[in-house]
């Protein structure tokens, strides 16, 4: 028998997992709880309110009222003296003015999010279906009050300073203040080339622009915290791209994602400044970002500085502590993907995880697997300390030797968030010596079994305590793979007796809090696999159910218990690779 703190470190901190997301009452006709089925063919208007909080009298249904601004953030900071989009190194900046090249036509609106085009930006979401939105969403046309930027930063890329990186193919189109008084950066990626650009086209192709789609609204809709993405265009722009760095170049399409975040600075965005001595900057940059975005500090405090590494400390590890427990393997965790916001951006060679792995990497590009799923919370540390250098030059000794201890405290966070994302995704209830132990024993047996680890925290949530305790698993596979495991019954007892302990709980409201934070879909790479290849060709449908199945992950829904997204994965899902070229 193994030393069960031993595997709750190893383990969970190599695996480890997220939390409770509230469920939404799926109305959909396709959708039913497993409790009652849920009526009604046509979600009404009135159903977005409740369901999203859209307040349906301020949205706008013309295009020409809508506006952003550029003006806090241009005349926050200094700009790029020189204009035109060609690469070159900028200093003493933080932003390039850059105006997107249009994408050509003939455009095609593949996808768009009613969530955020209503929710956020106020837009009826009738007017996608408008040329104008097109031509605005893509790069073609300016929004009202729109002088576009891109952003000028670094980053440690797979443990090295790489120096200047930049917004090489993103352009900012500004800030919206929305009805709720909320503001939001909104960005087109794949718009063209920037001063950033190095040698890349400023380009992104359908496929890796549907996964950024389809992903950014699967992770929000499930707990965790991430950009949004509005809408995708897609084009019949040639793009060339050498998809698995193996000389087999092939002419793909270009599209464009209009993405959102409350900011897009990343730890990259200080490392740069930090790196090439301009600490004046360094220091307007951080006070901006304390003052926009960590209301709680207060800018007076002469420790402020010190009080925000720590807060970003603790964000990112409970930011990494959600990825875990949804299987969720960024692919690219360098420097400049990570936000200063602890939101997930930059989505490209990500993968969930399937069979239960902590060596899972799903950047095939990745041959030394730094990026593998396991490796992601060391990973964040190693990141945060690149944070704390990059502070260093605006931190007096004393404050550094406190950063030092901060950071020292970040795995301890990690692990107490985890073991509680983990507690919860059991159906535990209360602390009790076992939980740990409990925990650490199923990832080991679903190691050992290779069990799917989406279906099988899924299929005990769904599992009635009598047909687990009869082994009754013909509806479920994952657990029947797990229920192979010679101490399967050992853990079970062990289970069975920790519930029972838990006092006013009932089996239905221990499924019932365990199919709230146990989602029954993720975008697994071959559902994403398959929508894109339709999605090539035109044919958008399967997106627009990826996106509909995965904005309510918790709930079944008939559509996606038929396009078998519940179902042990097809056998050509292993064959799959994804790689950082988009
Ligand atoms: P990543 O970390 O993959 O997001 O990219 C690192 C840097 O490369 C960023 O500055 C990107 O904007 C830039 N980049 C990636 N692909 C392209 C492209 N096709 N054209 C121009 N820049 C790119
Ligand atoms: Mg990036």
């Amino acid at each position: 028998m193994w030393s069960w703190k031993v595997l709750v470190f190893a383990l969970v901190a190599a695996s480890s997992f997220t939390p409770v997301h509230v469920l939404e009452v799926c109305t959909d006709h396709d959708c039913f709880s497993q409790d009652s089925t849920a009526s009604g063919s046509q979600l009404s208007s009135n159903t977005f309110k409740s369901r999203w909080n859209i307040n349906i009298s301020k949205l706008m249904h013309d295009l020409d009222q809508f506006r952003v601004s550029c003006n806090k953030l241009l005349e926050a900071f200094p700009v790029d003296v020189i204009d035109g989009n060609f690469p070159r190194p900028v200093k003493n900046c933080i932003f390039s003015k850059s105006i997107p090249t249009p994408l050509k036509g003939p455009l095609r609106l593949a996808a768009a999010s009613k969530e955020v085009i209503e929710g956020i930006l106020d837009i009826d979401l009738a007017l996608t279906q408008s040329d104008d939105f097109l031509h605005y969403a893509s790069g073609g046309r300016l929004l009202p009050g729109s002088v576009p930027f891109a952003h000028r930063y670094g980053g440690h890329q797979f443990g090295y300073w790489a120096g200047q990186l930049g917004d090489g193919r993103a352009h900012s189109l500004g800030q919206y203040t929305n009805s709720a008084g909320d503001v939001w950066e909104l960005q087109l990626k794949g718009s063209g080339k920037t001063p950033y650009s190095r040698s890349g086209d400023g380009r992104a192709v359908i496929r890796s622009s549907v996964r950024e789609f389809l992903c950014s609204e699967a992770m929000h809709a499930l707990g965790v915290p991430t950009s949004r993405a509005a809408s995708l265009i897609v084009s019949d722009e040639p793009v060339t791209r050498d998809q698995f760095y193996n000389g087999d170049v092939k002419t793909e399409r270009g599209a464009v994602v209009l993405r959102l975040a409350k900011s897009w600075f990343r730890i990259g965005s200080l490392e740069i400044l930090s790196q090439s001595g301009e600490t004046d900057l360094l220091r307007t940059l951080l006070t901006f970002v304390i003052d926009e975005h960590f209301s709680s500090i207060n800018s007076d405090d002469p420790d402020k500085y010190l009080v925000f590494y720590s807060t970003v400390v603790n964000e990112t590890a409970h930011l990494i502590a959600r990825w875990m427990s949804v299987g969720f393997a960024h692919g690219v965790c360098n420097t400049d993907n990570f936000s200063l916001l602890s939101v997930t951006i930059d989505y490209g060679p990500f993968g969930f995880m399937e069979s239960y792995d902590p060596n899972f990497v799903p950047n095939t590009s990745d041959d030394e697997g730094r990026y593998g799923i396991g490796a992601q919370a060391d990973v964040g540390r190693f990141n945060l300390q690149k944070l704390l250098e990059a502070l260093g030059p605006v931190l007096s000794q004393q404050q550094q030797s406190e950063a030092k201890n901060i950071l020292k405290g970040y795995v301890d966070i990690y692990h107490k968030r985890i073991h509680q994302l983990f507690k919860a995704k059991l159906g535990l209830v209360g602390e009790q010596e076992v939980d740990g132990h409990l925990i650490a024993f199923l990832l080991k047996m679903m190691e050992d079994t290779r069990s799917d680890f989406t279906a099988t925290f899924r299929q005990l949530s769904d599992i009635s305590e009598r047909q687990l305790h009869s082994r009754n698993f013909t509806q479920f596979w994952a657990l029947e793979d797990l229920s192979s495991h010679k101490l399967f019954s050992d853990w079970l007892s062990m289970l069975q007796l920790r519930l029972v302990r838990q006092q006013n709980d009932s089996d239905l409201d221990r499924q019932h809090r365990m199919k709230n934070v146990n989602p029954r879909y993720v975008l697994r790479n071959w559902m994403a696999e398959s929508a894109i290849s339709k999605a090539e060709k035109n044919d958008f449908s399967q997106v627009a159910l990826l996106h509909r199945v995965l904005s309510s992950p918790f709930v079944t829904q008939v559509a996606a218990e038929e396009a078998g997204y519940a179902a042990r994965p097809p056998a050509w899902a292993k064959r799959l690779k994804v790689s950082c070229s988009s």
